[in-house]
């Protein structure tokens, strides 16, 4: 029969969310076991962040190349090795999932490899390839993460309809692509994938691509991504596709006119739903879903069950790993008996594309219905930042957004190069509750990109210096 193992603390899932917790929770004095089905990093370290960021980046130093031989920086004969590319990629993964690996063991967290289930409200049973078994858990942290979502109709077969994965350990540069899914995601692949060669057609359902930014960022991604030969088609619904030859044929409908597209491949790249299906058994264990399907937790992460905490994709919020990184160690802390709580005001977001676009806080016309007349609005563009003109990169702005009374910021925008990295200021001056002065009125190192705060500040204050 099945012999029954006792954990402390019992994590489930070894993604963002699972080992960070399950590391917090050991460093403040909890035993902790995890159970991880698959691979130990989640999607994030193995088939999303990390590769995804691996294979843009090197996309991107190779679209570099071209302009760089305008500038004196010549390099002939500049082609994608595509085996050694993926290798590369593949190679970035190991490096991180191996130091995960390690950083759980020093913090004497046993590893149980197998796919866990809820048989009761403190009691799981875990299937692996040749044995099952159960433990029974004090308290239990769920972070069991997401998967891709499937389109009726086109059925992955790793070939001609591919899902993200098989766009990030890409071992051809194929002719042409077709995306459906104008997401961050869609938007990233596609862009990484015409900067390597291929022709890339992007169909999206929704009016915009990456739905949720601020329209003047979403037409500037829109006209760099027709520069770089992406073909973005919006408002269009996909019905279904046929393979005709070494071809797959999508058929699209825009308004009343039905329309056929051609590829070599289709990648489905529509979303992402969180992993709670029936097997994982969460009735049995008293954890409700809500109508959102993510599981419902108080701002201590905790469930309906008081002994289970629920953290990263499957309870509300964007699905992104930092929101899962920061609500692990709420859970564990919180497991561990100290007063914790989740209380961010902003979760950052980036999109990886060229130019970069990141957002924390408020939109501006979020900010408007929320406080009329009563909000401000800054933007310095990067062609008028030294640090962008040395850069060869004068395509973007940031965008401020504060209270027009107190003047406290609410939001930032920004697009342009570094995007990503320049956020972070933008996240803590909102979270400390900074003003738009405030950053005026601080020392910003020259020749930066992050001289872009303090100008659009300036301009705010109605005393631009760099800009007309
Ligand atoms: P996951 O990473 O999904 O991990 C869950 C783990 O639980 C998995 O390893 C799974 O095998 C395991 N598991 C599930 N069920 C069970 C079970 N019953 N028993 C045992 N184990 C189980 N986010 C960003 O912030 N920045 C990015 O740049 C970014 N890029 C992305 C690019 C791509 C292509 C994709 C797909 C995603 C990207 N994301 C990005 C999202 C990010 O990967 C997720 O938000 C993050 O991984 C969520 O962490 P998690 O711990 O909640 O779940």
């Amino acid at each position: 029969g099945e012999f029954t193992e006792q954990a402390d603390l019992l994590v489930i899932g070894g993604g963002p969310g699972g080992y960070s917790a399950a590391i917090r929770a050991s460093q403040l004095g909890r035993s902790v076991t995890l159970v991880e089905r698959e691979n130990i990093g989640g999607v994030c370290l193995n088939v999303g962040c990390i590769p995804s960021k691996a294979l843009i980046e090197l996309s991107s130093r190779f679209h570099e190349l071209d302009s760089l031989s305008k500038k004196g920086v010549v390099t002939e004969d500049a082609h994608i090795d595509p085996i050694v590319l993926s290798q590369t990629v593949t190679g970035s993964v190991e490096r991180l999932t191996s130091g995960v690996r390690q950083l759980l063991k020093a913090a004497e967290v046993e590893i149980v490899e197998g796919e866990a289930s809820f048989v009761g409200p403190n009691e799981v049973r875990i299937r692996a390839s040749h044995e099952t078994s159960r433990i029974k858990f004090k308290d239990c942290i769920l972070a069991t993460g997401s998967s891709p979502r499937e389109l009726d109709g086109f059925t992955v077969d790793h070939q001609r309809v591919l899902d993200s994965t098989d766009l990030l350990f890409t071992p051809v540069i194929r002719r042409d692509l077709i995306i459906i899914g104008g997401g961050y995601i869609g938007v990233e692949l596609g862009s990484a994938h015409a900067r390597l060669g291929t022709k890339v057609t992007i169909l999206e359902m929704a009016p915009e691509i990456v739905m949720g930014v601020e329209p003047e960022i979403q037409r500037t991604l829109r006209t760099v991504l027709r520069e770089m030969g992406v073909e973005v088609r919006t408002g269009v619904e996909v019905h279904g596709m046929k393979t005709v030859g070494d071809s797959v044929v999508v058929e699209i409908t825009n308004g009343e006119l039905t329309e056929e597209i051609r590829g070599n491949a289709v990648a489905v790249l529509v979303g992402r739903v969180p992993n709670l299906d029936d097997d994982l058994g969460l009735a049995m264990a008293g954890i409700t879903i809500g109508s959102d399907y993510r599981v419902e937790v108080d701002d201590q992460m905790r469930t309906s069950n008081a002994h289970v905490f629920a953290i990263g994709d499957i309870v509300p919020g964007p699905m992104l790993a930092h929101k899962a990184y920061y609500e692990a160690k709420v859970a564990a802390e919180v497991a561990a008996g100290q007063q914790a709580g989740n209380d961010a005001t902003v979760i950052p977001a980036v999109i990886f594309a060229e130019p970069e676009v990141a957002v924390a806080g408020l939109g501006e016309q979020e900010a408007r219905s929320r406080y009329p007349d009563n909000v401000l609005v800054a933007k310095f563009p990067y062609r008028a930042n030294g640090r962008a003109i040395v850069l060869g990169a004068s395509v973007g702005e940031v965008k401020l957004i504060a209270l027009a009374d107190s003047r406290r910021l609410l939001g930032v925008h920004i697009v342009g190069i570094d995007a990503s990295n320049l956020i972070s200021e933008a996240v803590l001056a909102i979270e400390l509750g900074a003003t738009i002065d405030d950053l005026a009125l601080t020392i910003h190192p020259h020749p930066t990109l992050s001289e872009m705060y303090p100008e659009a500040a300036e301009v705010a204050q109605g005393l631009p210096t760099h800009i007309i």
